[in-house]
């Protein structure tokens, strides 16, 4: 009787958990303030191929084939007008594809937006699987990423080729070649290589706004972000044109610059985590050389922490 009884309670509490509404607050606040504040683009030109399209979201990269144009990732569905006003100035193609650099709102929300047009979305295939659920996101690194909730995609807003570790695409005269190295700022990120043009974008696997957000709750790993950036290394040379995720237009070097940044801290993390130091003694041991604010640098610490503690 006792097991029955407790077999109905455990029933009722997980109808209960289930049926309580994922809270979008911050997500729809962000979503709202963009709606107001962001009336345009910054349209920075590489070559005569290709774009990037910065403001309001992650950085869009435009590539302009003989006939049609494909996006390398596509901002906020809330943003539609902004982008196609901006990608009206560069060309009148139309849009063949779209690529989803990973899953994150900033970067894939435009896909609520373009998937209705029919437009084909390409992404890696976790990427694929995070769109399908209403999706938190680690929220201990930046205050504005607490209590992010994302809502999942709608069938006609999902990619429709995905891939597992690398995909090649022909495009005129191009060879784009996506590639997945594991964890990293997600466990579904695309570095997406066009070759012939020596351009890559990176979307948020490599940044320029400091210390990496890396998403904890969705695969993605400190430790995973340090190793990309030593595989990305090795995909340029000195003349390679990078589009990070969010900032300006990038080289090898600063490549180098993050994870010899970023390797510097984990390292000394990992040490004064295992010989008992304060957060502050082992931030006092940093020297800082992404102008990051001491807030953040204490939380990252605070997370290779919680990173080691699931290992
Ligand atoms: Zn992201």
């Amino acid at each position: 009787m006792k097991n029955i009884k407790l077999t109905i309670l455990l029933a009722l509490f997980h109808l209960a958990s289930y049926s309580q509404k994922p809270n979008f607050s911050v997500y729809n606040n962000q979503i709202n303030l963009l709606k107001q504040e962001v009336k345009y683009f910054k349209i920075e030109k590489i070559n005569n191929k290709f774009y990037m399209l910065l403001g309001g979201g992650g950085n869009v990269g435009v590539f302009i084939s003989d006939e049609e144009v494909i996006l390398i990732d596509n901002k906020y569905e809330i943003l539609e007008d902004v982008l196609m006003a901006s990608l009206r100035e560069i060309t009148d193609k139309p849009i063949k594809y779209i690529i989803n650099t990973h899953f994150h709102h900033d970067h894939s929300d435009g896909n609520r937006a373009f998937g209705k047009q029919g437009i084909p979305i390409i992404s890696h295939q976790n990427a694929k699987k995070r769109m399908m659920e209403d999706i938190e996101l680690y929220g201990g690194i930046y205050s504005s990423i607490k209590d992010f909730i994302q809502p999942k995609y709608d069938r006609t807003s999902l990619p429709v080729f995905t891939y597992e570790s690398k995909m090649s695409i022909s495009q005129g005269n191009e060879e784009i070649e996506l590639y997945n190295f594991g964890k990293a700022h997600t466990d579904g990120d695309s570095v997406v290589v066009f070759k012939n043009n020596n351009i890559i974008h990176t979307g948020d696997a490599f940044v320029r706004y400091g210390y990496p957000y890396v998403d904890l709750n969705n695969g993605g790993s400190i430790k995973g972000l340090i190793d990309f950036l030593g595989t990305l290394e090795l995909l340029c040379d000195d003349n390679t044109i990078i589009i990070p995720g969010h900032g300006g237009l990038s080289k090898k070097e600063d490549v180098t610059k993050l994870k010899n940044a970023l390797d510097d801290l984990y390292t000394k993390s990992v040490i004064g985590l295992k010989n008992g130091l304060s957060y502050s003694e082992i931030s006092d041991s940093i020297e800082e050389t992404l102008n990051e604010n001491l807030t953040v640098k204490l939380n990252y610490i605070k997370t290779i922490e919680l990173e080691l503690s699931r290992d």
